[in-house]
């Protein structure tokens, strides 16, 4: 099996969870989508197991093709909890890894801020990601703002709009950013792009949806004529799962790196520190983060 065969809208995960080119899955990996790809269902495997699995050195098929060393990967990176995992997924899984940020006028530019001292970190407390860490690409967005009356971009109460989104939902946001993403990644050949968008734990907004993201794989591989794959690896974890996924990635120091530098406040409140991190803790954002924190903690 070959990357080109993924990028035909499978997922690394449902990939797991199906087997490879048609074969029956590994009792590997069928456990391993079970906990990380299964809503949540948490099957005991051992670490070093889950750890050889994600990163494509273990099962007996030839999984291990899924990925190379050599291949480079852009990664949409925010500067929050999801965008860190997948940054660190990333790192672990390919050669050359860049990211791109977008600053659109957000209400609070804490997690902007914090990705340089995320990508810091990561440098200094991970030596094997350090030399595959590349450039980091800040786009500006001003238009974004300019249209938008959202609560992530205006100084408005937090709240459920007209059609049931919650006003932080910004419209066309993310089909922006893959764009811009995909334009980049074609700039500078670049064949994987990674964001974390999720359905799983979500705000019910629409373009993080997984058919939102097949659809916009296939409009920026047409209209750039283009093979580019766009992995979402967190689209079927919720958040005490992505919690996990970081722990079998980085260990407990890349769990601290996250709780301690990532941002998900949508209030940007940093001077209030819970044990999963900074945040008002009664927003949203922080809402979803204590309790997916709170049942890794218990599992
Ligand atoms: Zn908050």
């Amino acid at each position: 099996m070959n990357t080109d065969e993924i990028a035909d809208g499978t997922r690394l995960l449902a990939h797991m969870g199906q087997g490879c080119a048609g074969a029956p899955a590994s009792t590997e990996h069928r456990a391993l989508f079970a906990e990380f790809g299964g809503g949540g269902l948490a099957l005991h495997i051992p670490t070093s197991a889950r750890a050889a699995i994600v990163r494509g050195t273990a099962g007996p098929d030839g999984c291990r093709a899924m990925t190379g060393a050599a291949a480079r990967a852009l990664v949409l990176f925010s500067g929050g909890q999801d965008s860190t995992t997948c940054l660190a997924l990333a790192l672990d899984r390919y050669g050359w890894v860049e990211t791109i940020g977008f600053d659109y006028g957000q209400r609070h530019r804490i997690e902007l801020d914090q990705r340089a001292t995320i990508r810091e970190s990561l440098r200094q407390n991970f030596p094997a990601w350090r030399e595959r860490l590349g450039e980091d690409h800040l786009i500006r967005i001003e238009a974004l703002a300019q249209i938008s009356t959202t609560a992530m971009t205006h100084d408005v109460e937090i709240a459920t709009g007209a059609r049931g989104l919650p006003n932080t939902f910004v419209p066309g946001r993310n089909l922006m950013f893959l764009s811009l993403a995909a334009a980049l990644a074609y700039r500078r050949g670049f064949k994987h792009i990674v964001g974390g968008m999720c359905e799983t734990d979500f705000s019910g907004y629409p373009d993080c949806r997984d058919d939102t993201m097949k659809a916009m794989q296939l409009a920026v591989n047409l209209g750039m004529d283009s093979r580019f794959i766009l992995e979402t690896p967190l689209m079927w974890l919720d958040k005490a799962a992505t919690w996990r996924l970081a722990e079998t990635l980085g260990g407990t120091a890349l769990v601290a790196l996250i709780v301690e530098s990532t941002h998900s406040c949508y209030l940007g409140e940093r001077a209030i520190r819970h044990d999963w991190g900074h945040g008002c803790g009664s927003c949203p954002a922080c809402r979803l983060r204590a309790e997916g924190w709170r049942r890794y903690i218990a599992s």
